[in-house]
């Protein structure tokens, strides 16, 4: 398969900043039918709580501010996480908010699947290209890093 396509069974990412905790449990809650189809992990704390309130297996990683966010970001370079669903708050300041703003980034270059609120999370979860192979656009960069 190459690097540039999504399979049918999504890598995903689950995050959620303090304050959106418990919108992202009632929307895995609601969508755990359609979430067991794929692989799921996600920062440590959003992780633990969705596995505990769902039953589905979510890999965890560490907690967003000691490193959660880079590792997720990490993983999308690596193609290890294709789809991402990211409840940050857009109320509060966190203390990693440099790691929210690389891992947004990350996932704009990489072109994966990024939602951000519960009504984009509804549309991409119920969209056809879930249950098909999409080919990613990833932005390339190698034309303007020209030596002569
Ligand atoms: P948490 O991290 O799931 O460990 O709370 C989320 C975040 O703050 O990025």
């Amino acid at each position: 398969m190459s690097n540039n396509l999504l399979g049918k069974q999504k890598k995903i990412a689950l995050i959620a900043h303090d304050h959106r905790k418990k919108d992202m449990i009632e929307w895995a809650l609601k969508n755990k039918e359609l979430l067991s189809g794929h692989f799921l992990c996600g920062t440590g704390t959003t992780a633990s709580l969705i596995a505990e309130e769902t039953g589905l297996p979510v890999k965890p990683y560490k907690s967003g501010p000691l490193g959660g966010d880079q590792q997720i970001g990490a993983m999308i370079s690596e193609g290890k996480v294709d789809f991402m669903v990211f409840f940050w708050d857009p109320l509060t300041s966190q203390p990693h908010d440099p790691d929210v703003k690389a891992l947004l980034r990350i996932a704009v270059l990489y072109d994966i699947p990024a939602a951000m609120n519960r009504s984009t999370a509804d549309y991409l979860l119920t969209s056809p290209l879930m249950n098909s192979e999409h080919e990613r656009h990833i932005i390339t960069y190698q034309n303007s890093v020209k030596v002569k």
